[in-house]
């Protein structure tokens, strides 16, 4: 017995689609940014974790850019965004050349994804449309080598009062942090895709409450707050300061995290990066820049309001 034309046809067509349902899915490419610190923090020691966190979902494949050193030439400096779903940054550093910042923007509001993580927000203090990506920055570098540039010019801060933002672009003054320590995260976007299943507090460890960062301070929803205690510190603003946001601009999707501190001195393990917090939030923050979902679960070793929860790396 033979098989006709037409069943040979239909055999081969089926035996074609299901080699093609059965191909590799290919993984959503991130970029993982570095290269540049301030003399408070280390690259060198952040981005390898940062890295490990992101292959470790199985959701992305990571490749690492590494900018030119501080003080040398960045003209070369030209990432390929265009490839990539999402730019993971940890660079506090030199600015790019006008190129490579105008293609940043053209792939931000076609539908990149940004995720800037600690320090990061400490970049680019004059670049109009890098603040309104992150929300809100801290110190920057001016012109003469000293720190603070953000100051009442750059714009309000976010304060976050009764339940919603508030926006305060009269009281004057540049960023500060109390001594690092272990405090409270405390989620004020419950539905939000980043935050939906995540404790309504949990305690994060040894690490910077960012405070009084100022910029332009649109579009952002405040997924968490911190809140220094003046009782405690004595550079505390007893404000509920913004440690998690999301940014809409133009098409793209910007998850800022003011978390994970690590300084040139610091020894492994570094506590704020090993935070099971820190890692969780990057991670479902990534997706969601990159996809505008969050697919991942909650895992089991997440911290609670009254215990840290560290993971070894
Ligand atoms: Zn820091």
């Amino acid at each position: 017995m033979s098989l006709s034309l037409a069943r040979l046809l239909a055999l081969a067509f089926s035996l074609l689609a299901t080699t093609l349902l059965a191909a590799p899915v290919s993984k959503p490419k991130v970029m993982l940014l570095t290269g540049q610190s301030s003399k408070y923090h280390d690259w060198v020691k952040s981005y390898p974790l940062v890295k490990s966190y992101l292959e470790q979902t199985g959701l992305f494949s990571v490749d690492v850019v590494i900018s030119p050193g501080n003080g040398t030439d960045m003209s070369g400096f030209r990432p390929d965004f265009a490839r990539y779903a999402a730019v993971v940054m940890i660079y506090e550093g030199d600015e790019w050349p006008a190129a490579t910042k105008s293609a940043f923007v053209d792939y931000m509001k076609n539908g990149g994804g940004l995720v800037s993580i600690h320090d990061t927000d400490n970049a680019f203090p004059y670049w109009k449309e890098w603040n309104e990506m992150i929300g809100v920055g801290g110190w920057g570098m001016k012109a003469d080598g000293s720190i603070g540039a953000r100051d009442l010019s750059s714009g309000p801060m976010i304060r976050w009062r009764d339940g919603q933002i508030v926006l305060d672009a009269t009281t004057p003054g540049g960023a500060t942090h109390p001594t690092r320590h272990d405090f409270i995260v405390t989620t004020c976007a419950p539905e939000h895709p980043i935050m939906r299943g995540l404790p309504a507090a949990w305690l994060h460890a040894n690490d910077e409450i960012y405070s009084r960062l100022r910029g332009p301070a649109k579009n952002v929803t405040v997924l968490a707050t911190a809140f220094p205690d003046k009782a405690k510190f004595p550079t505390a603003t007893g404000e509920h300061e913004p440690m998690l946001m999301a940014i809409a601009y133009g098409k793209g999707r910007v998850f800022h995290t003011t978390l994970g501190h690590v300084g040139p001195k610091d020894l492994a393990p570094f506590a704020p990066l090993t935070c099971t917090g820190f890692i969780v939030t990057v991670q479902r923050g990534t997706e969601w820049a990159a996809t505008g979902k969050v697919t991942q679960p909650v895992p089991a070793d997440f911290p609670t309001d009254t215990k840290t929860s560290l993971r070894t790396p």
